[in-house]
């Protein structure tokens, strides 16, 4: 049985899937009751399909995309199926389910879903074990006797050779988010553990994708597997509205800011790249007045756990992550999920916008792109089978409308709510000792008292999609017809790079263009003015480069001699922020080094996996590295 069938052709809008009643797919009573108390209607599309077949004792193989109910689809039936086991024999006093998740996250999730699933069953005890907790309460719990244990492949073989989990008599084992447990490099201890394990045990395995490893696990380990899988129609559903707003990477905090000010949003989960940009992204929109912290691998579980509380209760608004410690999080009141840095694959492009739109709720995912990131939106719209639309940044005049809105609803507020008597006598007295000035200019000054001497206003400040339109004719004259004068600064988001060829080596600008177009992947909005000097030249160009772009342009020749690509150091040409009003939190040209620094130091976290992670080179993956051919210009 597949759910993968082609549609109904003839009218797909009439014949729906038929709906299942979760009374009919043959659940134990008191987990019934558990699922009634969670309020769940009907059982998802995998639910529907897996838990008849788990219930009559098949292994099964699962794939759907996260969000669409795997947890419950694997829980369910073998809780079921233990409540009756334990009603012929009495409660076990070793575990009976063992379930395998990627990230400490996650196998606590599942041990509450666990656990929530399990309410009207009696002597029931669910336990996660993870690594990077103490083994104390772990040990404690194993002792004490846990029905079902929910833990992290690592952590699990340290069980299983202290002798401290006893599976012996394990009865159903699952490997939860499979792909990503061997993404994240686990592949050879979920075959220790699989193999530490009685053979007659029921295997399920759930995963949102199916890599070649997948197949071999389930060629070796389950039998006679049944596959199940539902496309992806419904979760990157038309519930999350998908939009891209081109933006240079300079201003994507004001970008940010812009979006944050101007939409209704409730909780947000906004995506970087590496763990520091976290916590720089976290302390800058905090800066700003939002409510936000940072997740990532290296803060400590408690506080990440700590962290994600806090945005559910609302205590904060906003949490900045890396995928991996994000990955799974399911936090009903996140509305919007922004792709601040643009994710490595299509892969995470799905898992992070999977964040928004829970429970049924819509939700809006948003991704920033720099103009040479835009080739990816094909991917994007075909691994999610939905439109990415162009968002256009909301203008400073929509963002002062609703900061002066918000303004006047304090003011509003404060008259309704607040017991103004004293106030009133001082304004009072103070309005009759002035005459001459009217009530309407002192309320004026209080309100700038008020707002405290921070700008109540936006001002006008242009951030550009990409460089092309400002650039237009500028940029395009100091190309083509000759030197630009080299008091002319990088504009916003680009920085001044120093070449190693001058007039000297007779470059013409069309050999800089073409050498930094083909080597660096840059289009020709990117590349600005070009300065072409008696032995070196300036080229005007985004001011974060890729580690891949250094690489290759690192290597590029023109006329035969290295052009040995440097950020220009000249005295002027680093005094190139303090126009149009940007401060220098917004990239000034130290930060941007530093930025860029960071990008090349910052590890990406998934450790122990090397390029596994990547499964291989998968196809959709975006950056097409070790491009370091050595042509000639
Ligand atoms: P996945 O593992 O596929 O990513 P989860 O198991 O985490 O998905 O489920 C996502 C959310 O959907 C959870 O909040 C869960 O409580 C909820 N959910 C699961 N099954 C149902 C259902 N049948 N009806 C309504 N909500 C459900
Ligand atoms: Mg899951």
């Amino acid at each position: 049985m597949s759910t993968d069938m082609p549609a109904n052709t003839t009218d797909e809008k009439t014949t729906e899937e038929p709906t299942v009643l979760f009374s009919e797919l043959g659940l134990d009573a008191r987990v019934m009751a558990a699922v009634a108390d969670l309020g769940y209607e009907k059982p998802s599309p995998i639910q529907a399909a897996t838990i008849p077949l788990l219930l009559e004792g098949r292994d099964v193989v699962g794939l759907a995309q996260t969000g669409t109910g795997k947890t419950a689809a694997f829980a369910l039936p073998a809780l079921s199926r233990m409540a009756e086991v334990a009603d012929l024999n009495g409660p076990a006093r070793t575990p009976q389910i063992l379930v395998l998740a990627p990230t400490r996250e996650l196998a606590l999730q599942v041990a509450e879903a666990f656990t929530s699933y399990a309410k009207h069953m009696d002597d029931f005890t669910v336990l996660p074990v993870y690594g990077g907790a103490p083994y104390g309460p772990q040990l404690a719990g194993l002792r004490r006797g846990a029905q079902v244990v929910v833990g992290t492949p690592g952590r699990v073989i340290d069980h299983i050779s202290k002798g401290s989990l006893d599976l012996s008599n394990l009865q159903y084992l699952v490997l939860d988010e499979a792909d990503e447990m061997l993404r994240m490099g686990f592949a050879e201890e979920v075959d220790k553990i699989l193999e530490a394990t009685p053979e007659d045990k029921q295997v399920a395995l759930f995963s949102a994708t199916m890599p070649r490893t997948i197949r071999r696990i389930a060629a070796e380990y389950l039998r006679n597997p049944e596959e199940v899988s539902v496309k992806s129609k419904q979760t990157t559903g038309t519930n999350i509205t998908q939009r891209y707003l081109q933006v240079m990477g300079a201003h994507k905090l004001d970008a940010m800011t812009r979006i944050l000010e101007s939409e209704e949003f409730d909780g947000v989960i906004t995506f970087v790249r590496t763990k520091m940009a976290t916590e720089d992204l976290a302390d800058k929109l905090k800066a700003r007045g939002f409510t936000a912290a940072a997740i990532n691998g290296d803060i400590p579980q408690q506080q990440r756990e700590r962290t994600v509380e806090n945005l559910r209760s609302g205590k904060i608004d906003i949490l900045v992550a890396t995928d991996v410690a994000a990955r799974g999080l399911d936090v009903e009141r996140i509305s919007h999920v922004i792709n601040y840095d643009i994710p490595h694959d299509t892969e995470s492009y799905v898992h992070r916008i999977g964040r928004t739109g829970r429970a049924g709720r819509s939700g809006d995912a948003i991704l920033f792109m720099t103009p040479r990131e835009k080739y990816l939106l094909r991917a994007i719209e075909k691994a999610t089978r939905q439109p990415v639309t162009l968002m256009q940044l909301p203008t400073v005049e929509s963002v002062n409308n609703r900061r002066i809105q918000k303004f006047t609803d304090r003011i509003d507020q404060t008259i309704i709510s607040q017991d103004l008597t004293i106030f009133r006598e001082i304004v009072e007295k103070f309005a009759a000792e002035h005459e001459d000035l009217d009530q309407l200019e002192i309320a004026a000054a209080l309100a700038l008292m008020a707002q405290g001497g921070r700008p109540l206003l936006l001002t006008e400040q242009s951030i550009p999609a990409s460089k092309q339109a400002r650039m237009g004719r500028e940029g395009r004259e100091g190309r083509e017809s000759g030197p630009r004068s080299r008091g002319k600064s990088a504009a916003e988001g680009n920085a001044m790079y120093r070449l190693a060829v001058g007039r000297r080596n007779r470059v013409q600008p069309g050999s800089i263009v073409g050498a930094l177009a083909n080597e660096g992947g840059f289009n020709s909005s990117e590349i600005g003015g070009i300065d072409i000097r008696s032995d070196h030249t300036l080229v005007e160009l985004p001011a974060e480069l890729s580690k891949d772009q250094w690489r290759a342009l690192s290597n590029t020749r023109i006329g035969g001699e290295a052009i040995n690509l440097e950020l220009d150091r000249g005295p002027r040409g680093r005094r190139d922020d303090d126009r149009g009003g940007f401060r220098s939190d917004r990239g000034s040209f130290k930060d941007r080094k530093r930025q860029s620094g960071s990008r090349e130091g910052g590890r990406d976290e998934r450790r122990g996996g090397g390029d596994k992670r990547f499964g291989g080179r998968s196809k959709s993956r975006f950056n097409d590295a070790g491009r370091s051919a050595r042509r000639e210009y």
